[in-house]
């Protein structure tokens, strides 16, 4: 991760220069009219948004996110106008997607949006939920009242790349209109805003306007504070209506226009890709036909983490939501522990499942803190990550490297510093990341359940599900249908096996114990503490400590021994712990035993399920030549997606990966980067298996 910051110097009246591009951020008279006149008011934002339909979305994508002015100023004005119309309960959404190359660090942040003081209420939760500045990526980050902002750090054009399915795709892809899922973002309105063309000619360039132009619909809008000549004929080159205008104050002009023509992808292609053209076209599929209307409805199987996320996504997004348990209550799986903590094994290399981990982590923090989930379910107190280890202490000071000045993602703690952080003496310093914390996972499904477009079915086991009249079934053992949707999720762990369309997925199953000590605390225990083994307070003086893992007993029962082990991670906290885990017998304590789902590397698996027959075949080459060009999309059940095996990080990986499946659904930016979508695909496991000419599970 190298940091690329912002370069920024203050002139006398303490506005934000960027060294680098020598150019202002905004304009020296009255920043906030300049853009409210540019941006919000040429892109005739507030009639549009009087003609938005219920549940439907607002794209809005921006090149230069900067200070974030401009998304602050769409916020505040998305807020005026649903306040002034009264039209809250249409359940629009507005989503903010923004590119930046050089985010500007924390308090270089905290210092210009200083300069706004009449934008506090969301100058505030934007510093509260601003990502780490050397985290490259995409970073979601859902703030109440239905506004979004996605906020792409790296260079342009891969910013407006991970809007798109797919990049360089063959002439049989081309012809046909693929997606992700159902749907794909198409953007409302741009905000061209990134530095005067003649100091940043990169974010003007011909693969900028190519990548707007398959971004846009025929209404699309765009607006910029520059008239140059350069920009002019370049969006006219790429389908847009330009249209010079009068500029703010004492400029002349600016630019505006609409979309007029969607070009054909294939002359669209970017040079700049950075994947092979179709190599990853099997995470594709054909737009669904279903799909003129919206989708009304949909049954999720399974009332744990997974399915309760899930159904959360989709209900947020207006889509009525069934959950079927076969348990007569929800979490009664993987999912029941007293607490879970946002936990995932930080790592300051750059594999991709550290990324994942790193971006899970940070979506869910802010997932439960913007959603009222801290403190309803559960505490912000901060995770520690004891460095018990050379490996860990080596790790988490690369980490501290990476994310210097980024305190408030972590920092770390000396071991004389713990006592003070967590009310108890320490073993050892380590990494404290104060946005983390723990929830109660049973009591999270059921705040979660309670959304007003979510109903659940208990205690009613699903034996198959059936497409028919484009809606899928979910059927009981003696063929009775028990519940149909528009679409189905299958969200059910392990079991997932049992049903036909998902049994080819390789999901194991890890037992796991935790052990509770009630009242075992002399005093509160502040913050959340980890290591191999974990700890959080249960109550007023108990813990919960977890957990085991035990990859060959298939019974639930409690087990002394797993007791015993957790015990020994407890002692090794520190000595009141050594203590405590003495002074307590096995046998006579409570806990829960559960069984984790995991895949076999470790991901979890997020998406639409794929054809097992149809779609091995069609990419039966790749065991021939593992590069092999296959101008084609994957075959999928249409309207058919499964989230499943989220191993011991349930509360960590669900709510990007609910927010994933939502967004494809939906047609919304995605919260995850291509790269690391494919690595959570359902059919990545049929892929590798064709690639290593492996039988393939399920394929007879
Ligand atoms: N919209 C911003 C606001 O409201 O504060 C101001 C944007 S500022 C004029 C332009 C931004 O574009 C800068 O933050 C700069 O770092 C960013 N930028 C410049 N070149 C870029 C590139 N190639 N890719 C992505 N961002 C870039």
């Amino acid at each position: 991760m190298r940091d690329h910051h912002a370069d920024i110097h203050w002139d006398k009246n303490k506005l934000p220069i960027s060294t680098r591009f020598d150019d202002v951020y905004f304009s020296k008279h009255s920043g906030l009219d300049e853009s409210k006149y540019v941006f919000l008011e040429q892109n005739n934002l507030s009639t549009r948004w009087q003609q938005l339909k219920t549940n439907e979305q607002f794209i809005i994508a921006e090149t230069g996110f900067g200070t974030g002015l401009n998304f602050l100023l769409t916020w505040q004005a998305w807020i005026e106008h649903h306040n002034n119309q009264n039209t809250f309960e249409q359940n629009n959404t507005l989503h903010f997607y923004s590119v930046e190359k050089y985010p500007l660090k924390l308090d270089d942040l905290k210092k210009a949006l200083s300069l706004w003081p009449e934008l506090n209420i969301f100058n505030q939760k934007l510093l509260d939920a601003y990502p780490p500045h050397t985290c490259r990526g995409l970073h979601k980050i859902q703030f109440d009242n239905k506004v979004t902002l996605t906020l792409y750090l790296g260079e342009v054009t891969d910013g407006l790349q991970a809007l798109l399915p797919i990049v360089n795709p063959g002439p049989e892809v081309e012809s046909i209109e693929s997606t992700y899922g159902i749907n794909n973002p198409a953007v409302n309105a741009w905000y061209l805003d990134g530095f005067a063309p003649a100091k940043n000619p990169g974010m003007w360039r011909d693969d900028v306007f190519k990548l707007m132009n398959r971004l846009s619909r025929p209404t699309t809008s765009f607006a910029t504070f520059t008239a140059a000549g350069k920009v002019r004929r370049g969006l006219e080159e790429h389908g847009f209506n330009c249209r010079k205008t009068k500029g703010f104050g004492t400029k002349r002009e600016m630019l505006c226009g609409e979309l007029k023509s969607t070009l054909p992808y294939r002359t669209l292609s970017t040079p700049s890709a950075k994947q092979e053209p179709l190599s990853t076209s099997w995470h594709l599929q054909e737009k669904p036909e279903l799909i003129d209307q919206p989708i009304a409805s949909a049954l999720v199987i399974g009332g744990g983490l997974a399915g309760c996320h899930t159904a959360w996504a989709l209900a947020q997004r207006g889509i009525k939501v069934t959950i079927l348990e076969q348990k007569s209550k929800l979490a009664q799986g993987g999912s029941g522990n007293k607490r879970g903590i946002i936990y995932t094994r930080l790592s300051p290399h750059n594999d991709p499942l550290s990324v994942f981990n790193l971006h899970s982590l940070l979506f869910a923090c802010h997932f439960y803190k913007a959603n009222g989930f801290f403190p309803s379910v559960g505490e912000q107190c901060g995770v520690l990550h004891l460095a018990q280890t050379k490996k860990a202490n080596d790790y988490y000071k690369q980490l501290l490297l990476q994310f210097s000045e980024q305190e408030n993602f972590l920092h770390w703690v000396e071991k004389e510093e713990t006592q003070g952080l967590s009310n108890f003496q320490l073993d050892c310093g380590g990494l404290f990341l104060p946005r983390a914390g723990w929830l109660d996972p049973a009591l999270l499904c059921i705040e979660l359940s309670k959304h007003k477009n979510i109903s659940t079915i208990y205690s009613q086991k699903i034996h198959s599900l059936v497409k028919s009249d484009s809606n899928w079934h979910a059927l009981n053992e003696p063929g009775e249908v028990l519940h149909s949707a528009d679409i189905a999720i299958i969200a059910n762990a392990h079991e997932a096996q049992a049903l036909t369309q998902s049994n080819f997925l390789p999901v194991n199953k890890i037992r796991g114990q935790v052990t509770y000590i009630e009242s075992g605390l002399k005093r509160p225990l502040r913050t959340t503490v980890c290591s191999d083994g974990y700890m959080a307070q249960v109550g007023d003086r108990g813990l919960c400590v977890g957990a085991s893992f035990n990859l060959d007993e298939e019974q639930l029962h409690l087990s002394q021994q797993e007791h015993a082990h957790n015990l020994e991670k407890l002692a090794r906290f520190g000595p009141e712990f050594q203590a405590m885990a003495k002074s307590v017998e096995p046998g006579q304590l409570d806990g829960r035993a559960a069984f984790r789902c995991v895949s076999p590397d470790y991901f979890p698996i997020v998406g639409p399920v794929p054809q097992l027959q149809a779609f091995s075949q069609d990419f039966a080459v790749l065991g021939k030549k593992a590069n092999a060009q296959i101008d084609k999309c994957g075959i999928y059940h249409e309207g058919l997606f499964t989230l499943l095996a989220l191993g011991s990080r349930g509360l960590a990986y669900a709510p990007i990966a609910a927010d994933t499946l939502a967004s494809m659904i939906c047609g919304e930016p995605p919260p995850l980067s291509l790269q690391l979508y494919l690595h959570v695909h359902p059919a990545r496991f049929i892929i590798r298996d064709l690639i290593r000419n492996k039988p393939i599970k399920g394929l007879h």
